[in-house]
């Protein structure tokens, strides 16, 4: 008999949960209150981001800490009366920074990007979107001179994880993005990153994919889940969905439909906006540049040259505080010939577990229900290896990489 399952998160990781579930024979039902890909699957820079295998807390993160408590630096706004009031969550971010857990949590951050390029890639063909991917990395840059050195120690460390990358001076900056500003030191071309030009569409057009399969894609908003006959059951304001298994890929929201279950699995947000310009005529960047010391993304896409701030840690549904993005549109100007004005200013949050790492897994104490969330600044990139893993253990096999690092049972009892 066919098994089935819904899937609560039409976002990357949703979509790609559901297609891998289908690869295995499951009739599985896509469930998300939006069109797929709306949300943070949609507002990201759009990097599959190979080489980021150094979550944000890790060691060196105590040495920046007292330059960010201000709320001055673009690469952090904390939200001081929450953070006081609710102190457990960013105490034990702080906690997971420390240099004894570094290695191990950069083995398994690996384990997940390693196959990001190639894995899209495929999917992308099969979704007819590859002309969406560009294969020409992505450009760190540094504005001072001590740049050189930091440039060199990442060349070196990516190295030693097989991961190629190319040290450049101005002149080599120039050479690979003429139309950059003559502002940056030193560079990183990460050759084994690749982008895409809308995050937004490639997740639309695997959902898509799913649904040519026989796929079906139901728009609701799930209220509660909670066990049924034979399997899980979920209310939506459309009407109950019912399955032999659930999988939770709600993103930033899979708190909200796990805590009436008494599970609390230590997800918290770390917010981040962009805005989108035009360049002025002429001026064109061929793939996703970093300025380090601004704490910005720019990557080109469809929409215009989309910019993407740093981390607010702030509430979820927190009205917008546009400090960081403010002060980033400033540095993009600088860094590039964009043309003044934007229509609007986008805000997501990035779906965060204190250690950094998603949380993939069956629940415990809960047989049957699937748990595909947590992949912070990397989710666009790892989506499509968290649906593997997530079939994969569903399904008794061997999944393509160790997914211990990422069990549920690390946060839920
Ligand atoms: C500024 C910024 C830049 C980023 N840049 C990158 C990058 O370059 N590369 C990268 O790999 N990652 C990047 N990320 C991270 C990445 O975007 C996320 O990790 C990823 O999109 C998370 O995907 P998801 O499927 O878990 O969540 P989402 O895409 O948010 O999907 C969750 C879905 O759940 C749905 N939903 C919520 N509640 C309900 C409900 N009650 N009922 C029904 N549906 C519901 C939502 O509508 C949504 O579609 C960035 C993030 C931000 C904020």
């Amino acid at each position: 008999m066919t098994r089935t399952a819904f899937v609560l998160g039409a976002g990357m990781v949703g979509v790609s949960c559901a297609l891998s579930l289908q690869k295995r024979g499951f009739a599985v039902t896509l469930i998300d209150r939006r069109e797929p890909g709306q949300e943070t699957s949609y507002g990201n820079a759009g990097v599959l981001a190979r080489s980021s295998i150094v979550p944000l807390n890790n060691p060196g993160l105590y040495g920046k800490i007292t330059s960010y408590l201000g709320n001055r630096h673009p690469a952090l706004n904390l939200d001081w009366s929450r953070a006081l009031t609710r102190p457990g969550w960013l105490l034990r971010f702080l906690w997971e920074a420390r240099a004894s857990k570094a290695a191990a949590r950069i083995a398994a951050l690996e384990s997940l990007t390693g196959s990001t390029v190639e894995r899209h890639r495929a999917l992308m063909a099969e979704a007819g979107v590859s002309h969406r991917l560009r294969e020409t990395g992505t450009l760190k840059l540094w504005r001072t001179e001590a740049g050189h050195a930091a440039a060199q120690a990442e060349h070196d460390f990516l190295k030693a994880h097989g991961i190629a990358a190319q040290v450049l001076d101005r002149q080599g900056i120039s050479g690979v993005e003429p139309a950059l500003k003559p502002i940056f030191h030193a560079g990183l071309l990460c050759l084994e990153n690749a982008s895409v030009d809308s995050p937004g569409a490639v997740t639309q057009a695997y959902a898509e994919l799913f649904r040519q399969r026989s796929g079906r894609i139901e728009k609701a908003d799930a209220q509660r889940l909670e066990r049924g006959a034979s399997g899980w059951r979920v209310a939506t304001a459309q009407g109950g969905f019912e399955a032999d298994i659930a999988v939770v890929a709600l993103g930033p929201w899979s708190m909200d439909l796990l805590a009436p279950l008494g599970i609390d699995p230590k997800l918290d947000v770390e917010r981040g906006y962009h805005r989108h310009f035009k360049a002025e005529p002429g001026a064109r960047l061929s793939r996703p540049v970093y300025d380090v010391d601004a704490a910005y993304f720019m990557a080109p896409m469809e929409e215009g040259y989309r910019v993407t701030s740093g981390v607010d840690l702030s509430r979820r549904d927190a009205p917008d505080n546009h400090r960081q993005i403010d002060q980033v549109t400033v540095s993009a100007q600088e860094a590039f010939p964009l043309e003044d004005g934007f229509a609007t200013t986008w805000r997501g949050a990035r779906p965060t577990l204190p250690d950094s790492l998603p949380m993939i897994g069956e629940a415990p104490r809960h047989p049957g229900l699937w748990l595909a969330f947590g992949n912070q600044h990397l989710g666009f990139s790892t989506g499509p290896i968290t649906g593997e893993i997530v079939a994969a253990l569903v399904c008794g096999e061997t999944p393509p990489v160790d997914p211990t690092p990422f069990a549920p049972g690390r946060y839920i009892g």
